[in-house]
């Protein structure tokens, strides 16, 4: 992966090429490990964690299909903590996504758990006019009817007796 994402950086690196150093190299201090991965020297070097890969997480490119499976992986674990907190897995995992928040936020926003999440409530709909009925203050028994499907038995405190539905509004 890093060799399709920095080439040239890879190339510099390995001391194939000798052109203008490239940018990444300076601002993220790139290095190669003992397995030619490119990582980051990163500004943490005085953390009290002892954790190699912490310190010099592997570089990853901001594009690539492997990225976006590492931060699959990534946010689940954080319990869907949003843009941030995946990105602090991702490092404490020893990754380093270039341009990590966006990429972080292309593959967590489809993520249906935090859209169930962070959904808003329903918002009535503006400018409705409610009824008549829901709004005038009625008297009871104003306006009565009866079900016309007949009636039924129903026993009370021991005695069988016809009851007939009643609607009132
Ligand atoms: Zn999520």
């Amino acid at each position: 992966m890093q060799r399709e994402e920095y080439s040239e950086e890879l190339q510099h690196l390995n001391k194939m090429s000798v052109k203008n150093v490239p940018s990444r190299i300076t601002s993220l201090g790139l290095l190669l490990d003992d397995e030619s991965l490119i990582q980051t020297s990163g500004h943490i070097q005085c953390l009290d964690i002892h954790l190699y890969q912490v310190k010099h997480p592997v570089l990853l490119g901001k594009r690539h299909h492997l990225t976006k499976l590492i931060i699959s992986e990534a946010h689940p674990s954080c319990c869907h903590l949003g843009t941030n907190l995946t990105l602090i897995k991702l490092r404490l995992m020893g990754f380093w996504v270039s341009q990590g928040r966006q990429s972080v936020k292309a593959v967590i926003q489809p993520c249906p758990v935090c859209k169930k999440i962070n959904a808003l409530p329903f918002e009535a709909p503006t400018g409705l006019q409610l009824p008549v009925h829901r709004v005038n203050l009625v008297h009871h028994f104003l306006q009565v009817g009866i079900d016309f499907t007949g009636y039924y038995w129903v026993t009370v405190n021991g005695e069988e007796a016809k009851m007939h539905i009643l609607f009132t509004l």
